[in-house]
């Protein structure tokens, strides 16, 4: 059985990417990939932003059974928690599903790891002047946007204006 590299980030299901080539026509000068729905046997190509966009690599350590998903994709369930990881999407790093409490903890904790060291590099990045003063721009951005809107509303308004009736002359 071919081994997926590669499940939907939204539909789930496994694939395979199996060659990457440039595209003709249309499409010259964009990487394409070729890719292979193992479930359907079906190989499609897409552009290669695409693929970045809405397939995920499989890590060595994503569940076998749910590939990462956490719930059950064989019956579809999303409300029910993978069988394979316990619903946690990941098992051992050699791929095993863990065998008891303490091994499924250590999966967890390297999940909550991975998710801390993540968090601190964001909060870092949060704390810089320079993505401060964006954040700030933007919303001030946004704010100057949606006066202007409100005010373009009240004259396209048909004399419904603030306080009741807009005098409209004549
Ligand atoms: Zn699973």
């Amino acid at each position: 059985m071919t081994k997926p590299t590669h499940t939907h980030r939204a539909q789930g299901g496994r694939f395979e990417q199996v060659d990457e080539q440039m595209g003709g026509g249309v499409l010259e000068g964009q990487l394409l990939v070729i890719y292979r729905d193992i479930d359907k046997d079906v190989t499609s190509a897409t552009t290669e932003g695409d693929w970045r966009q809405h397939w995920r690599p499989i890590a060595k350590d994503d569940c076998p059974v749910c590939l990462g998903a956490g719930h059950d994709q064989i019956k579809k369930a999303k409300h029910q928690p993978c069988g394979g990881c316990f619903g946690l999407g990941k098992v051992k790093a050699d791929g095993e599903k863990p065998a008891d409490l303490w091994q499924l903890a250590d999966v967890a904790l390297g999940i909550i790891k991975r998710q801390q060291h993540e968090l601190e590099q964001r909060r870092q990045a949060m704390a810089l002047p320079e993505v401060a003063a964006a954040l700030q721009a933007e919303k001030e951005a946004r704010i100057t946007d949606s006066v202007a809107h409100q005010e373009q509303q009240w004259r396209d308004g048909k004399g419904h204006g603030p306080g009741g009736r807009r005098y409209v002359g004549d």
